[in-house]
């Protein structure tokens, strides 16, 4: 099956700035694809290539099977939701929605009827006539999205789409979009730097840093087997445990993760640390233990006894929970 987006050796530097550094990546049709990283990493840059606002100083890009290098983004078959969701405050909704639709030139009736039918989609019949600033934040989210959706793309690029909505309305949202992209069958690539976001949503994810791919794979295997430390620390808080540490806890003398729902606390054992912070978390208490200079999270399920900050106790957990990372940062 032909990609819906690969990327060869692709770099973008803007001067001694390497934005993106000869990233390869291939992005199956149908999928919904998450680019997580801490801000900086690269993300941004990557989808304004793939939509054609940005241009790569090294590598190619081939969408379909297609090299894009000359194609302009309107001709690319891509349509972005932007984070502020650039909705144009002096139209109202159903011709926000029917923009794109006029510029290629559609009868009036045409294109409003089919905004409408893609307001209907994305939940909002009614709405057309109001302007955006009548809209709460989840509404113009959705608007934003007919309004990508109405062109038909056959990839749909969403840049923190959900970054200006509070959690409740966040998570419906994200129930949401994954629900329209399963509908639709549209390639749908995602940006976020929310690492609970890109595991729950997306069926791959890459992990960017500093402008390179850390680590591409499923949500479980990206959890589950971090390739190096920094996605260790980066996707679900894991504890990182330094070659010493993990060979005084049993393992081999390596860099392993494990994770803090696997930690339990142990009154011995042959690494004694102290209690140094407990954080409730409502579903659970996160105890964090100094290990020989070396922070290590417990996360104890409710209603279990917590031991007093100071206190001296060591972990235990399932030797098959450790995970070996080998050498890579
Ligand atoms: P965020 O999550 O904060 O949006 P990001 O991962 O999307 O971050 P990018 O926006 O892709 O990161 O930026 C990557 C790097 O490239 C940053 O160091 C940024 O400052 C730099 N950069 C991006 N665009 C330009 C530009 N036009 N000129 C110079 N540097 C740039």
């Amino acid at each position: 099956m032909t990609a819906a987006v690969e990327f060869q050796s692709v770099s973008r530097h803007f001067g001694p700035v390497k934005a993106v550094d000869s990233v390869d990546l291939t992005i199956a049709e149908g999928a919904f694809f998450a680019m997580l990283g801490p801000s900086g990493s690269g993300k941004t840059t990557c989808l304004r290539l793939i939509s054609g606002f940005e241009t790569p100083t090294g590598g190619a890009i081939r969408i379909f099977g297609e090299d894009v290098s000359a194609t302009p983004p309107h001709l690319r078959n891509v349509n972005t939701v932007f984070q502020d969701y650039a909705l144009f405050p002096h139209m109202n909704v159903r011709d926000n929605v029917a923009y794109g639709l006029m510029v290629k030139g559609m009868g009036r009736a045409a294109r409003l009827a089919r905004a409408e039918e893609m307001l209907a989609l994305v939940k909002l019949d009614g709405y057309g006539d109001r302007k955006p600033a009548q809209l709460s934040g989840g509404q113009r989210q959705r608007v934003a999205l007919a309004r990508a959706l109405v062109n038909e793309p056959r990839v749909l690029l969403l840049d923190e789409p959900l970054g200006a909505l509070d959690l409740k309305l966040r998570e419906a949202m994200q129930d949401e979009l994954k629900a329209l992209q399963h509908r639709l069958g549209i390639t749908f690539i995602f940006v976020t730097h929310d690492q609970h976001e890109a595991l729950s949503m997306a069926d791959s994810l890459a992990v960017f840093n500093e402008g390179r791919i850390a680590q591409i794979g499923t949500p479980a295997e990206i959890y589950d087997r971090p390739a190096t430390r920094f996605v260790a620390d980066f996707v679900g808080s894991s504890n990182v445990l330094p070659p010493d540490l993990t060979r005084a806890l049993g393992g081999p003398a390596q860099w392993a993760s494990l994770r803090p729902e696997n930690t339990r606390l142990a009154a011995s054992g042959p690494v004694t640390g102290t209690v140094t912070a407990l954080r409730y978390l409502g579903s659970g208490t996160r105890v964090v233990l100094d290990l020989g200079g070396t922070e290590v999270a417990a996360l104890l399920p409710a209603g279990q006894p917590l031991p007093e900050p100071g206190a001296a106790l060591s972990i235990a957990f399932d030797p098959a929970a450790l995970h070996v990372m080998g050498d890579a940062a």
